[in-house]
């Protein structure tokens, strides 16, 4: 999609700081983070959110959260612990409507939004 931010760091038409890709899938460090690691990992696919995700997107969705758990054991928050969040729509807090995974960890995080 030409207009979708993530879409273009999929392109490599706009610069990040990606720390993992396969076929299926990038993770890239977030512009603005929130901890100390702050990754977001989202399908190469356009999809908007979590809502338009079908049901043949479930395997691909399973492969997002394998790609966020080995992202987590290589940053070296698996054991100390982390959190995986999607945002969808506007009072969900979603700003970039191309589905993305954020897994945050380094730090304590408190309460139910980190
Ligand atoms: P949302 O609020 O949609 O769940 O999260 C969007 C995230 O994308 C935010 O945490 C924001 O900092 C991040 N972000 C927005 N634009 C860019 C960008 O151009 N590059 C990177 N690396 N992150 C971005
Ligand atoms: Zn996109």
């Amino acid at each position: 999609m030409t207009d979708c931010i993530f879409c273009k760091i999929v392109e490599k038409k706009i610069p990040s700081n990606i720390v993992y890709e396969d076929e299926l899938a990038i993770g890239f460090a977030d512009v603005s983070p929130q901890a100390p690691v702050h990754i977001l990992v989202i399908p190469r696919k356009h999809i908007p959110t979590i809502l338009d995700i079908s049901e043949e997107d479930s395997m691909l969705m399973g492969h997002l959260i394998e790609v966020c758990k080995k992202i987590a054991r290589d940053k070296g928050i698996a054991k100390t612990g982390f959190r995986i969040i999607t945002n969808c729509n506007p009072e969900g807090g979603q700003v970039v409507y191309h589905v993305h995974l954020h897994v945050l960890g380094g730090r304590q995080l408190h309460g139910p939004f980190g």
